[in-house]
């Protein structure tokens, strides 16, 4: 086993190979751009080498001094995690000719399967079955339009070059081929410089249902099939292990061909094997074809970890490190059934537009594998990809897989940023979902329902609000938080909307709201406020806002400048209370005097300290309510202020 790795990447992933390499005894190198300076994955590795600028083009992607990082270190390996530079040939052939190993397969695998045409046709001559299509040569647009009416309408227009659903286009009729090839074209050349097609029959019902496949350049095995056909504009949403209604059969035919491909270019490291299935008449072993080959880990590699037990990073490390595999495939255990979430941070209704963010706050449920880079008081920031974690349930069943993963979003807690949260409970509570009705169209198709905006019930803003004026502290450990004036307006916003409501505090830790003509009576607990009887979610404060972590998704509030609020006092006859029970030490003012805002009114101590009451404005003291020495309420009038010229 090698005694020190370089981990040429950052973010979640990074954390997940310390992770596995602490845990067998290998140290570890982080690389960080200048942005990521304080990042999570640098926090945790034994050493850091910075690598250039926030741009990938300047640090994450410069092979050059990632290799001088691992030699300067004395890192022996480089495991390249996923994205940047794990599929990249020319950077492992520099690994190698530094003396180096590269955790993960040869450069020549790596270009088999580049390209998706050179390796479609690399898989059909492996009997493998491929996605019957147009692959070849010809780039010539008639040509192409030629051979889509052969394979007959709709059609798929793929990148060869293409990844994360890039320079795809779907065509219904032929009349539309020409305007969909240049528009295919043209992102593929922006996206990755080479604007090849090939031409895919569109199957119907789409699943995709890949392969984990793992190789020790002489022999190769399958950890079963994860179904990733929940996805959103050809991009993987939830990911699941098994897939649903896989019949032994199926599973055998797929796993032996993913095998078969595997074994075709030598393969060695963990690898993926794509395919598209046809899902209109159930899981038939003739209606699966080949897609591509993902010559790396892949993002939703922990559902296959759950369901077999096995830690992929572990053995990516000792297969690198020349061990043989190490199970062999009748030794490979499937257990139960698994899911995984992913976490964004991303305007749902604004079309899944990526957001970034200071993240104030940041909670996973108990019990559940979060695999994350980031922690409370990190920056989600634009120049990576902007996942907040992975979200990771397994179960006995896939019911109560889904279950666990249904609450476990739930109880997630994150704010400072939007994220698609909500949009996840809500997947994994589609019923469709829940019955294993999974085809890549089923977010399209419901995605109003998916992503319409859920009233927020009044339980929830109540919260907000006593959260705000009053704190969540029970009344022992609140300090001297303000308990007062007895009845007094309470504005908050949400999505630019004002809230006004009548906050009316009974006594410490009992409360009314009064909201849009309700009346909602609320208690302080431990666990925070309880309105109408229930807990609508653990409420947090940050500066200038209240986040609800309700069952919906993080509910978020603005605070507004409390200086907005001095007409609103003053309309309260400009009586000062008592913000507790206590006892009056000191009256500071007299009848008639006048008060600057800030002047010491009154002194009230409650369990040995001592709390100064001060003018919330300028005026004359009209009124004294109580002498020194008298034992008052919490909201007990003590004095009156009037304007100076009222
Ligand atoms: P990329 O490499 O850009 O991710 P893939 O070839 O992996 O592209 O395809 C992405 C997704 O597009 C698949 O998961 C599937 O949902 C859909 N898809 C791909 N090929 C077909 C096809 N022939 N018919 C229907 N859907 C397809």
């Amino acid at each position: 086993m090698f005694r020190k790795i370089l981990i040429a990447n950052r973010g979640e992933i990074a954390v997940r190979i310390i992770a596995t390499a602490r845990r067998l005894g290998v140290a570890t190198v982080a690389v960080h751009s200048d942005a990521d300076a304080d990042a999570l994955h640098v926090a945790l590795a034994d050493e850091a080498v910075p690598i250039g600028g926030p741009q990938p083009a300047d640090s994450y992607l410069r092979g050059d001094r990632l290799i001088e990082a691992a030699l300067a270190t004395g890192a022996e390996a480089i495991h390249p995690g996923y994205g940047f530079l794990s599929e990249n040939p020319g950077f492992v052939e520099a690994v190698e000719a530094a003396g180096l190993t590269f955790i993960g397969p040869s450069a020549a695998a790596i270009r088999a399967m580049g390209l998706k045409d050179a390796a479609k046709a690399l898989m059909a001559r492996a009997g493998v079955p491929v996605v019957p299509g147009y692959h070849g040569e010809d780039q010539e647009p008639e040509h192409l339009a030629l051979m889509a009416g052969d394979v007959g309408y709709p059609v798929l227009i793929k990148a060869v070059a293409g990844g994360g659903g890039k320079g795809m286009r779907r065509v219904e009729r032929a009349e539309d081929f020409t305007a969909a090839l240049a528009s295919a074209r043209a992102e593929a050349r922006t996206a990755f410089g080479n604007e090849d097609v090939l031409i895919e029959k569109w199957i119907d019902c789409p699943r995709h249902i890949e392969v984990q496949v793992f190789g020790d350049g002489s022999d190769a095995v399958h950890l079963y099939e994860r179904d990733c056909s929940l996805q959103r504009r050809h991009q993987k949403v939830i990911e699941e292990a098994p897939a649903p209604g896989m019949t032994p059969e199926m599973r055998a035919a797929m796993g032996e061909a993913a095998v078969r491909a595997a074994r075709a270019i030598g393969y060695r490291g963990a690898g993926t094997v794509e395919f598209i299935v046809d899902g209109s008449e159930g899981l038939r072993p003739d209606r699966f074809w080949f897609m591509e080959m993902n010559t790396r880990l892949q993002v939703e590699h922990p559902v296959t970890e759950a369901v077999t037990g096995i830690d992929l990073v572990e053995w990516q490390l000792r297969v690198a490190a020349g061990e043989p595999l190490p199970l062999a495939q009748d030794e490979i255990p499937l257990m139960g059934h698994a899911f995984e979430a992913r976490l964004y941070a991303e305007d749902v209704p604004a079309g899944f537009l990526p957001a970034t963010g200071r993240l104030d706050h940041l909670r996973f449920a108990d019990g559940i594998r979060a695999d994350t880079g980031v922690r409370t008081g990190d920056r989600i920031s634009p120049w990576y990809d902007p996942m907040i974690a992975k979200i990771v349930a397994h179960g006995p069943s896939r019911a109560s897989a889904l279950n666990r993963l249904a609450r476990a979003l739930e109880e997630t807690e994150v704010a400072g940023t939007v994220t698609n949260l909500a949009f996840l409970g809500r997947l994994a509570r589609h019923p469709g979902f829940a019955a294993g009705e999974v085809d890549t169209g089923l977010i399209a198709r419901d995605l109003a329902s998916l992503t319409e905006p859920v009233a927020v019930a009044p339980e929830i803003t109540a919260a907000a609000i006593l959260t705000a004026e009053l704190g969540d502290m029970a009344p022992p450990l609140q300090g001297f938080s303000l308990w007062g004036p007895l009845r007094r307006h309470a504005r908050l916003r949400r999505d630019g909307e004002e809230i006004a409501a009548m906050l009316i505090v009974e006594a410490p830790g009992r409360a009314r709201v009064e909201l849009g003509g309700v009346t909602l009576a609320a208690r302080l607990c431990p666990e925070g406020w309880e309105v109408a009887g229930r807990h609508p979610g653990r409420v947090l404060r940050t500066d200038a806002q209240v986040h609800v972590f309700a069952r919906q998704g993080t509910v978020s509030f603005e605070i507004p400048d409390p200086f907005d609020r001095g007409g609103e006092e003053a309309g309260q006859g400009g009586l000062t209370l008592s913000p507790m029970p206590g006892l009056v030490r000191e009256v500071a003012v007299r009848v008639g005097e006048h008060v600057a805002k800030g002047d010491r009114l009154a002194v009230i101590e409650a369990m040995k300290m001592e709390h100064v009451l001060a003018a919330s404005r300028d005026g004359r003291v009209a009124e004294v309510l109580v002498e020194a020495g008298a034992q008052v309420e919490a909201g007990a009038a003590l004095v009156r202020l009037e304007d100076e010229d009222g």
